[in-house]
């Protein structure tokens, strides 16, 4: 681990909050570079915790003006008074159970795109973060995947981009050499935490599952090794299978995750037939899953949580920006850049003063076609909002992209770029994806305002009586999502 604490220590220029703070939740940049700051300690005070929210929706809605919004309500619960005091009793289970599935790239609002009665059954009663749920920075499917079931921002988790250097280990990071070695993921993500309370977890594919961390290895009936080829069919089987063990064996954390509608959204962006025939797939394997729990008997003693780990912008031709452009303020070599696309990511050779590339480049990106849509900044300097500093495996210089905008070094002969991507600022409407709640401890009918998606690893946790490890999460937030227990 070369000297690796778990935790990175969190950079002071930054004022990073650590883990286990109580100031992980949302913020929100409006159009006027604002932030607003949330609350330190928002369990006792109500009031001032709903002020805040409204600051927020309200701040929503404005920095999301242009985007098209389904009416909503600027309040923290619709309907509240249908909502029901406590949670519903199990009737088969022991112990309660949660599905965590995850649908890749499940831009929100791909729900109003077809029918997809089966989603709707689980919004309808069921809690929904009625504007999306928020993904972090970067938008990027690995650090959002190991964010949701750690609770943790990526410098704490250790998987900051799909792709990444690490200049203590001395090596770089891939999805495939990477996926199944420890030492690249730091925090304890959901399924350890299960089997360190002495119960079962299953994970039908997910980033970070295969790796072994302390009590947790990938024991092959309860945990696959991610192939795409997969049929969804036989994934929602697999599911479906673990319930026909004894009560008591049931793993009460399973994983399901589904490629689909990312892989489309990368080909055609995120208006097309082909995405919403995707849906319409993803809505059909939601419904078989339900018809097989229903069948056992179990659908209302389950708790699913259906979430996405990022959104998805159309990108095209015109907007490119050239790293080569800045050739006559700086020449970036293409080996500096650790990451490119929707983000940029430089790593200056030795010898040189990050500073003074920042400076160079934001001086040249002034001229160069397109340069306005990217701005440069030390990673220190880089809103508190993105929790994106607080590890040496996150490069000195990150670039934020305008959505829609792609940032590369040249332009390859031939390659097309039009289509769809992921990674951008989380602040944009377009990166958002979905939560839906379904289950005994999920009101019916209930909507929530758009949260961070490292809440989830606290609400799992409380659904399942557990005591998680500390992390990101806002304390208190799952009694702000949950009904109390029965
Ligand atoms: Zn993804």
């Amino acid at each position: 681990m070369g000297g690796y604490s778990l935790i990175p220590t969190p950079s002071s220029t930054q004022g990073e909050d650590p883990p286990n703070s109580t100031t992980g939740f949302l913020s929100c940049s409006c159009k006027t570079g604002s932030t607003l700051t949330p609350p330190k300690h928002t369990t006792s005070t109500t009031v001032p915790f709903i002020s805040f929210l409204l600051a927020i929706t309200t701040c929503l809605s404005l920095s999301v003006a242009a985007a098209a919004l389904p009416p909503h309500s600027h309040q923290l619960i619709k309907n509240s008074e249908h909502i029901a005091k406590f949670s519903r009793p199990l009737t088969k289970l022991k112990h309660p159970v949660v599905i965590l599935i995850s649908s890749d790239g499940f831009r929100f609002g791909y729900q109003f795109k077809t029918d997809t009665p089966n989603i709707d059954n689980l919004i309808k009663n069921g809690t929904e973060a009625e504007e999306g749920l928020i993904p972090v920075f970067p938008s990027a499917t690995f650090p959002n995947h190991y964010s949701i079931v750690t609770g943790l921002h990526p410098a704490y988790h250790g998987i900051i981009n799909n792709r990444f250097f690490d200049p203590k280990l001395n090596e770089t990071f891939t999805r495939p050499t990477g996926s199944n070695v420890s030492k690249w993921w730091f925090g304890e993500p959901l399924w350890e935490t299960v089997v360190n309370h002495g119960f079962n977890a299953s994970t039908y594919f997910w980033p970070g599952s295969v790796a072994s961390k302390g009590k947790w290895t990938c024991q092959e009936y309860f945990c696959k090794q991610f192939n795409e080829s997969v049929p969804f069919e036989e994934r929602v089987d697999g599911v479906l299978n673990y319930f026909d063990m004894p009560n008591s064996e049931i793993p009460v954390l399973m994983t399901l995750y589904f490629q689909d509608p990312d892989a489309q959204g990368h080909e055609v962006g995120p208006d097309d037939p082909e995405i919403t025939e995707a849906v319409g797939r993803i809505d059909s394997m939601i419904g078989r899953l339900i018809q097989g729990l229903k069948k056992r008997g179990v659908f209302e003693d389950v708790h699913i949580v259906l979430v996405g780990d990022h959104g998805m912008v159309g990108t095209c031709d015109k907007k490119l920006i050239f790293l080569d452009d800045l050739a006559p303020w700086i020449k970036i070599s293409s080996n500096w850049v650790e990451a490119d696309k929707a983000q940029l990511g430089i790593r200056p050779p030795a010898g040189y003063s990050p500073a003074d590339v920042v400076a160079k480049m934001t001086k040249g990106l002034k001229e160069i076609n397109n340069g306005k849509h990217l701005k440069v900044y030390l990673k220190e300097k880089l809103p508190k909002r993105l929790h994106y500093v607080a590890s040496d495996r996150i490069s000195p210089i990150i670039g934020l992209v305008d959505e829609g905008f792609t940032v590369t070094q040249s332009r390859p002969g031939g390659e097309k770029y039009c289509g769809g991507a992921h990674g951008y600022d989380n602040k944009y409407f377009s990166m958002r994806s979905i939560f839906i709640g379904h289950g005994p401890r999920f009101a019916r009918g209930k909507k929530v305002i758009s949260f961070q998606n490292v809440e989830i690893y606290n609400i799992v946790t409380s659904i399942l009586k557990i005591k998680g490890a500390p992390n990101n999460g806002t304390k208190g937030f799952p009694t702000k999502i949950l009904l109390p227990k029965h």
